[in-house]
């Protein structure tokens, strides 16, 4: 089982690095003036455990100092019953880890309901299990070799990575904290590599995990230049939550780099507005500078993202960051999850109350997942028919009678 303590042999399981890290990788220029700002994020999370602001942007010193019990938690934050309890009995089941970045933008009280603790911090509630299962999407059989998970023809998600910035409690893929070794593992690379290389419909590899991000720019690049190499694969997307847990990680010259394989797309996974400081807008920013075009996909949960005044600003904020909100994920089924549930029924009405209200650029699609794909979640506008008419409610809850069938 894959631990906070694990991160310092993130670097022995990688490729060979192709060059050395520098200090431009640790101290990046684009992050130091959040170092010298007294009220930046980066200054608060220096003070608040106790360290120079230069090493809160040294993305490293976050993913060594990650926190993962309630001891070192209670340091630096007044724990809830259920958060204190969570941390005990869920140490061998689920773990935590939590980087301090994303521990400094909790509420420090925690008699107040905080989006951005229920993500991170276990809780007590994650031991009521009725439905829940370990692999929702039934992965494991869809993977043709290990850590390759084919669903369509011409795409695979390719999970090189197993560590994360910080273990969020809705993950559907919990299941691989069972196995120890998944990161940058040479075997599972080089076995997914061949796969795609032989089967030439796969036109579009999504780079996962875990969180690919964490590595080094080097292992990145050895990546991306070995699945350039194959000359079906159109694009190659990542899916990383750097941005919003550990955004120091993504600098400009990370960005830069992965431009030199374009067509490179980025999903990044913001669920609330809370999430969008400027330190995570300057990592989007160095993405989206570079040339490469940045989505979120947010995951619907109780109490952190689940009704109009949370959602909007969240929508808002993304657009401003030109990030395009892109799919809102009906929860998974996943097992210790049950209390951050939404009904679907909650979630449409969700989407209903957002037409009208914003661009439908702002708008992501609502999905539910299935092991054989995505279902589109529509908020029902057809009324029905009456003779040729099709009846439409507006977003404004007016009948509009379309002449559904003329032809030219
Ligand atoms: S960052 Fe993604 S892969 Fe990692 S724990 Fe969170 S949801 Fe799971």
């Amino acid at each position: 089982m894959r631990s906070h303590s694990d991160t310092p042999e993130v670097r022995s399981c990688q490729p060979a690095l192709p060059e050395r890290e520098t200090e431009s990788d640790f101290l990046p220029e684009e992050f130091r003036r959040f170092a010298t700002d007294p009220a930046s994020v980066t200054s608060r999370i220096a003070a608040q455990f106790g360290v120079s602001a230069e090493s809160v942007i040294n993305w490293r010193w976050h993913m060594r100092r990650q926190v993962g019990d309630g001891a070192s938690a209670a340091k630096v934050l007044s724990l809830a019953a259920s958060e204190s309890e969570g941390f005990n009995v869920l140490k061998d089941a689920f773990v935590a880890g939590i980087t301090p970045y994303y521990m400094g933008l909790m509420n420090p009280d925690p008699s107040v309901s905080c989006p951005i603790r229920l993500q991170a911090l276990p809780r007590r509630e994650e031991l009521d299990v009725r439905h829940g299962v370990m692999d929702p999407l039934d992965e494991v059989p869809h993977s043709p070799v290990k850590e390759v998970v084919q669903v369509y023809p011409d795409r695979v998600a390719f999970c090189v990575a197993q560590l994360c910035p910080v273990y969020c409690r809705y993950c559907f893929r919990k299941r691989r904290d069972e196995e120890d070794g998944l990161h940058f593992n040479r075997r599972i690379v080089d076995n997914g590599i061949a796969y795609i290389a032989s089967n030439p419909a796969i036109r579009d590899v999504l780079v996962t995990g875990g969180d690919p991000f964490i590595a080094s720019d080097g292992a990145l690049e050895n990546l991306l230049e070995r699945l350039r190499a194959i000359p079906h694969v159109d694009i190659i997307r990542f899916g990383t939550r750097t941005p919003v847990t550990l955004p120091y990680r993504v600098t400009a010259k990370l960005a830069q780099m992965i431009a030199k394989f374009h067509p490179v797309w980025v999903n990044t996974h913001f669920n609330c507005a809370e999430e969008l400081t400027p330190e995570a807008v300057q990592a989007v920013r160095n993405l989206v500078d570079a040339g490469i075009p940045v989505g979120n996909q947010s995951v619907l949960l109780r109490d952190v993202n689940d009704s109009r005044d949370r959602m909007m600003p969240l929508l808002r904020g993304l657009l401003k960051a030109r990030v395009r909100p892109y799919y809102l994920f009906h929860p998974h089924l996943v097992e210790g999850t049950e209390h951050l549930r939404v009904p679907i029924d909650d979630g449409l009405k969700l989407m209903k109350s957002l037409r009208g209200n914003i661009t439908g650029l702002g708008i992501p699609t609502y999905i539910v997942d299935t092991p054989s794909g995505k279902v589109p979640m529509m908020p029902n506008h057809v009324l029905g028919r009456d003779g040729e008419d099709l009846l439409l409610e507006d977003v404004r809850g007016q009948i509009w009678r379309e002449k559904a069938s003329l032809r030219p």
